[in-house]
C-alpha cells in the first residue's frame, strides 16, 4: 500500500550508512521526496545528480548598531548568550557567525541602537532525478547552526509520495528539527560497541519526541552484537539486516545507487519499505 508517511533516517555519527539507507529507501519509494538535511556535508544529491529546479538563499537575521545612538551601556553583550557580541572599549562588535538571529539584543537596546539586517547563511536547492524531488540543504562553512536551513527545507513544498528526510549524524539541534514532520525514525546502526552506543543516542532523542522508530543494523555480522543486544533489551524492532558485501560498497564508493543497480537490493530495499509501513501503523493504531 502506497503512503505519503514522512520517514527519517538517523544514526549517532557520520560513516554508518545513513545517506545510503535513505537514498535507496527514496529510489524504492519512487514517487517520492528526498531532503537532506545533513546541511553541513550533504551528499546525497551526489547519488541522484538531479535536474536542478530552484536554488534560493537561506537568509538569518544580524544585528548592526549605529554608533551615533549607542550610549555604550553594554547591556546587549550581556544579554547575548552566544558571545556573538563583544565591547572593545571604545565600539560594539558583532562575530556574526556565532549569532543565531534572535533578535534580543535588537528587542533590549534602551537607546534602539540596533537594527536587523539579513545575511546568508546558506541555500536551499531543489532538483528532480527519475521520480525523486531531491531538495538539499547547504550551510556555509564556519556557521554556527543549520538550523534556519533545515527549517526552510522542510517549508519547501514537494508534490508528494513518501518523504524520506536523510538527518544530520547525531543527536544534535539540527536533527531535532530534522525529525519534528516524522512520522517514523529509521535509526541506522553498525554491529559494533561504539554502534550500540550511538544507537542509544539516537533511540533517546526519538523516545524524547515520542516517535515511533525501528533499526537497521547495516554492515550486520552473523550472530550476537551489542547493538542486537540493544534492540532487545529496549524492544526495538530490527527492520532490515544488511550484511557488508563488496559489491555494495563498490556501487557505493562509485556515487551509484544500488537499488537502480541490482534487483536483489531493489528487493531489499522494498521490503523494509513494508516493514516501515507496518511498524508506523502499528504504532498509529496504538496511540489511538
Ligand atoms: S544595548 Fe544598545 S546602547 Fe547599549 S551597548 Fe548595546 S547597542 Fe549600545
Ligand atoms: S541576535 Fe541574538 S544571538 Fe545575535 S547577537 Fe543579538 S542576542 Fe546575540
Amino acid at each position: 500500500m502506497m503512503s505519503d508517511r514522512t520517514i527519517a533516517v538517523l544514526s549517532g555519527k557520520g560513516g554508518t550508512g545513513k545517506t545510503f539507507i535513505s537514498v535507496n529507501l527514496a529510489c524504492a519509494a519512487a514517487p517520492a521526496t528526498y531532503i537532506d538535511c545533513d546541511a553541513e556535508e550533504p551528499n546525497g544529491h551526489l547519488f541522484f545528480q538531479p535536474a536542478i529546479k530552484t536554488r534560493e538563499a537561506v537568509n538569518v537575521p544580524v544585528p548592526r548598531v549605529d554608533p551615533a545612538k549607542c550610549i555604550e551601556c553594554r547591556q546587549c553583550v550581556d544579554f547575548c548568550a552566544y558571545h556573538a557580541l563583544a565591547w572593545t572599549g571604545r565600539e560594539l562588535l558583532v562575530f556574526d557567525e556565532m549569532c543565531h538571529g534572535c533578535g534580543g539584543c535588537v528587542m533590549l537596546c534602551p537607546a534602539q541602537a540596533l537594527r536587523e539586517t539579513e545575511r546568508a547563511i546558506g541555500r536551499v536547492q531543489t532538483g528532480e532525478a527519475r521520480g525523486v524531488q531531491v531538495l538539499s540543504g547547504f550551510l556555509n562553512p564556519g556557521e554556527a547552526t543549520g538550523v534556519p536551513v533545515i527549517k526552510q527545507l522542510l517549508n519547501t513544498g514537494h508534490p508528494g509520495g513518501r518523504v524520506i528526510i536523510d538527518c544530520p549524524p547525531g543527536s544534535s539541534c539540527m536533527v531535532s528539527e530534522s525529525i519534528q514532520d516524522a512520522d517514523y525514525c529509521v535509526l541506522v546502526a553498525e554491529p559494533t560497541r561504539f554502534g550500540a552506543h550511538n544507537l542509544a543516542m539516537v533511540h533517546e532523542l526519538a523516545r524524547l519526541y515520542n516517535k515511533p522508530c525501528g533499526v537497521v543494523l547495516n554492515k550486520a555480522l552473523p550472530g550476537d552484537d551489542p547493538s542486537r543486544q540493544y534492540c532487545q533489551a529496549h524492544g526495538l524492532p530490527i527492520l532490515a539486516e544488511i550484511a557488508f558485501e563488496a559489491q555494495l560498497g563498490k556501487l557505493t564508493s562509485n556515487g551509484m545507487i544500488a537499488v537502480k543497480e541490482d534487483p536483489r537490493y531493489r528487493a531489499l530495499f522494498e521490503r523494509l519499505l513494508e516493514r516501515i509501513d507496518q511498524e508506523a501503523c502499528h504504532a498509529a493504531v496504538g496511540h489511538s
